[in-house]
């Protein structure tokens, strides 16, 4: 008999949470905390979504997706997850840049680039100044008309090596390109320069182990290897939803899946209003990316002046499509050292990311597909030689995903790595006034992208979500669809 994924579990929760990427999982736990009859439904055998790793023989543990994010995750997780957690990110010193242009290593904050901004790239002092100062203040209501391009022409015209210090991290961050509104970048990259760039030490692995003892403490449900089929919607509210042939009841659901397909496959376009489809069919997804994982033999170190990042390139100019190409001219590289896991086994690791187009590689024949995965590996290992020399004779393993990898294994259309484009974040707030009581919370819009962006979208939502629920226990007639969970 096949194992039931579903065994005993009720036939109604307050809250279903489709998903457990960063943003379901924060979703769960906030709304498990406040005391909420919470079900958290993951149709991949793992949690953590796209914050993921992988074991391979010889004690090698890749991460994924940690290779960097912003301070705010540490009041972030402090506040909605637990001091261990806040307590064990710590700062990756080491941020290198090697390119035609410039190469170069900074602690990635405000003052470092301030001193590199006047002084190796010559800027005035006042110009820098007003330039982080108008990142910093960028917010929803300001000009979304005005591109990233536009900022960078207003501040430093003709400075394309400026241009490349300043945006080359962030696309690579969140996939954005010069051509989106200047928001998407000012508030990435004033996260990031508030303190520079940080880590878990751990490991994604130790993190989501960390997670889930939380959300197992909040009381929540996890239910693992349990796609949902569809979302129940009846007479303009959400009923519950469909796994594994079961229906569930629930007074709200919170779907983490992909925003287009929670849309369209999950709650089908019958129940939404015809402008609002417009608006979802509209939406753009955010680009996919390819990887190359390498474990160094285990008696082989990296030496730490290698960096913790390395924003790599051949390319003599910068330009963002260049960076999605097929043609790989630009690598990011991310080295663990043995401190990413103190209480693992000592192991060098390096994952090199390149940001990549689906289509690109989804129309491939078996052998092609086969054959560019070697060719990319195998260019890949000879950009690497200039950083760690004789690294192909050092290496214990090497493999690489693709696009379609990480379609396999979270669903997301096209494999996008960061959600959508900026319009998805309005189409994901309006779902609630499509369908009472349904909500959508994950990498969206690029800003609500990355692992904090992930996370403090979890937290709005799961507010959201306690706040419509509280309103119909009071009685508020308003949201009174939202009192039973029977499907
Ligand atoms: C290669 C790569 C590198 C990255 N590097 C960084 C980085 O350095 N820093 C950073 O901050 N961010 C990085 N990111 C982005 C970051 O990892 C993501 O933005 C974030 O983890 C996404 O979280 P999410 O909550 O949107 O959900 P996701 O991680 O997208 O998870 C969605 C979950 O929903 C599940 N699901 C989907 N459909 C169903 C269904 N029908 N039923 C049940 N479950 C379902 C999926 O299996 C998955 O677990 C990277 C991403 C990639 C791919």
């Amino acid at each position: 008999m096949p194992k039931d994924f579903l065994k005993d579990v009720q036939p109604s929760y307050d809250v279903i949470v489709i998903g457990s990427g960063l943003a379901g999982l924060t979703a769960a736990n906030v709304l498990g905390r406040a005391g909420y009859r919470v079900l958290l439904l993951e149709q991949h055998y793992k949690l953590g979504g796209m914050a993921t790793w992988f074991k391979r023989p010889g004690g090698h543990i890749f991460d994924v997706s940690l290779h960097g994010f912003p301070y705010g995750m540490v009041k972030s997780c402090r506040r909605y997850w637990t001091a261990e957690i806040a307590d064990s990110i710590v700062q990756l010193r080491n941020i290198r840049f090697d390119n035609p242009m410039f190469s170069l290593t900074t602690s990635y904050n405000r003052d470092d680039f301030s001193r590199l901004l006047t002084g190796r790239f010559g800027l005035a002092e006042a110009t820098v100044r007003e330039f982080f100062d108008t990142a910093r203040g960028m917010n929803f209501y300001d000009d979304q008309q005005v591109t990233t391009r536009q900022l960078f022409d207003r501040f430093f015209p003709g400075r394309e090596d400026v241009v490349r210090l300043l945006m080359e991290p962030i696309t690579y961050a969140n996939g954005s390109t010069l051509e989106d509104p200047a928001i998407t970048y000012g508030i990435v990259f004033s996260n990031f320069m508030s303190r520079g760039v940080f880590t878990f030490e751990g490991g994604t692995d130790g993190l989501v182990a960390l997670m889930r003892q939380e959300l197992l403490r909040n009381g929540v449900e996890i239910r693992i290897r349990c796609p949902v089929e569809r979302i129940l919607v009846r007479g303009g509210r959400v009923r519950g939803v469909v796994v594994g042939g079961r229906e569930i009841g629930a007074r709200a659901v919170v779907s983490n899946a992909n925003l287009v397909s929670t849309i369209l496959r999950l709650v089908g376009p019958e129940a939404l209003s015809a402008d609002y489809l417009e608006e979802v069919r509209g939406v753009r997804l955010n680009n996919s990316s390819t990887q190359v994982y390498m474990a160094l033999k285990p008696d082989e170190r990296l030496d730490e002046s290698t960096g913790d990042l390395l924003f790599s390139s051949t390319a003599p100019r910068f330009q963002t499509d260049l960076l999605l190409s097929r043609d790989i001219t630009s690598r990011t590289f991310s080295f663990y050292y043995p401190r990413t896991r103190p209480a693992g086994r000592p192991r060098c690791l390096i994952v090199s990311s390149t940001n990549a187009r689906y289509e690109d590689w989804a129309g491939l024949s078996r052998e092609e597909y086969e054959a560019s995965k070697r060719d990319l590996i195998e260019t890949t290992l000879d950009s690497l030689e200039k950083y760690v020399p004789e690294c192909r004779r050092r290496m214990d393993h090497v493999e690489a995903s693709t696009p379609l990898t990480f379609q396999h294994y979270t669903q997301h259309v096209a494999g996008a790595s960061f959600g959508t484009k900026f319009e998805g974040l309005a189409v994901s707030r309006k779902l609630p006034e499509q369908i009472s009581g349904l909500y959508h919370s994950g990498s969206v819009g690029i800003i609500m992208s990355g692992w904090l962006g992930a996370i403090n979208y979890g937290v709005i939502v799961a507010n959201d979500v306690d706040a419509l629920l509280t309103r119909a226990t009071a009685g508020d007639p308003s949201a009174s669809l939202a009192t039973t969970g029977n499907p």
